[in-house]
């Protein structure tokens, strides 16, 4: 694979006000585009200008969902250095959402060479200020521009850059969750486990009911028995119950959070007990009543750490540690933020540096 670079000649001014980015709106000034069909598998990647696509309105993108997607982050360091968190878990997430497409994958290599390069070639974007990133969304669309009902033909595989503010810029501050008894987001056997477009547009419907409760997030259960808990909005969920973190093991309709991973894996390391297994919301419920829920989280690469203060569910409210941040949401959120923007040692190998 090469990676031609067509840069623009006309660079845009960088935002002058890093606190007014806010997340996902400000484009950086290229992206990196890899064409595949199925005769000639993938061709060269080129970083281009960043524009507007052209499509066939039959696209299957357009259509059928076909479109998967990550999110990952550039931090810039005390340095003034830019690095990636566990860049090669997005790449191999993204294979294992296109395995269940039926979507080109992409030597994992290669995809991490893309993503670095693309980073690189943006490295000015990377906002300065506490708590902002450069978030990073990698996508793969079918652009067959047929309407018959089959396994894309023809991908294009894309990497945008979005300069994006502080998700805490009043300071980390638990959320009120509402827990969803109608609409599912996943079934095993379905999409759950892929970061696939459709997952998403099937679950607005429940968000603006709790938004409209003045809930910030979903609490999803299961879609068989709608009895156990499965993950939070786009988050992955954690319980402190009794000492012990309770995690919802990954069974196919829960997503494979990256964050979560290193969630448990930082708290095994200091000695925490992580049981990662079914959790109904009665046994949440019942932990609730009698004292033991100690703490509640969620954990996803936008917000790092998400502390949740309050639950309800069939409106019974449930407060959680008194609305405040628990001991160990806090412990997470400030180690895995030292080690993302180099402030701690890298102990676990999770850093590639760009520069
Ligand atoms: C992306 C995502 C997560 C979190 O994954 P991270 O790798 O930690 O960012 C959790 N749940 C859903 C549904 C997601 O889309």
């Amino acid at each position: 694979m090469k990676i031609n670079l067509k840069l623009t000649n006309s660079p845009k001014a960088k935002p002058t006000d890093e606190s007014k980015l806010g997340f996902g709106a400000v484009f950086s000034d290229h992206m990196l585009i890899r064409k595949w069909t199925a005769e000639n598998g993938w061709e060269d990647a080129e970083i281009v200008p960043y524009a507007d696509f052209v499509l066939s309105p039959a696209a299957a993108v357009f259509h059928y969902g076909a479109e998967i997607f990550e999110g990952l982050k550039a931090y810039r360091t005390a340095e003034g250095k830019v690095q990636l968190f566990r860049p090669i878990e997005n790449v191999r997430r993204m294979n294992n959402s296109a395995e269940r497409l039926c979507m080109p994958q992409m030597p994992e290599e290669e995809m991490l060479e893309c993503i670095k390069k693309i980073v690189e070639v943006e490295k000015d974007w990377v906002p300065h200020s506490e708590g902002t990133s450069l978030y990073i969304r990698p996508f793969l669309i079918g652009t067959d521009p047929k309407l018959g009902v089959h396994t894309v033909h023809q991908c294009t595989f894309c990497v945008i850059c979005s300069p994006s503010g502080s998700y805490y810029a009043e300071g980390l501050a638990p959320v009120k969750i509402m827990i969803e008894d109608e609409d599912v987001r996943a079934v095993r056997g379905g999409t759950g486990y892929a970061k696939c477009g459709g997952n998403y547009a099937a679950s607005y419907r429940a968000g603006e009911k709790a938004a409209k409760k003045g809930y910030s997030q979903v609490l999803w259960l299961d879609g068989v028995e709608r009895k156990y808990i499965e993950e939070v909005g786009a988050m992955n969920v954690m319980f402190k119950i009794d000492g012990v973190v309770v995690t919802p093991e990954l069974l196919g309709s829960v997503l494979p959070g990256i964050t979560r991973k290193s969630c448990i894996e930082l708290l095994k390391a200091k000695g925490y007990k992580v049981e990662e297994r079914r959790i109904s919301v009665d046994e949440l419920f019942e932990a609730a009543k009698s004292g033991r829920l100690e703490e509640a989280w969620g954990t996803g690469t936008a917000a790092v750490v998400s502390p949740i203060g309050e639950l309800i569910f069939k409106d019974k409210e449930y407060k959680i540690n008194n609305f405040e941040i628990g001991k160990t949401t806090q412990m997470l959120y400030d180690t895995l933020t030292s080690i993302q923007w180099g402030k701690a040692p890298d102990e676990h190998n999770w850093i590639v540096k760009i520069d």
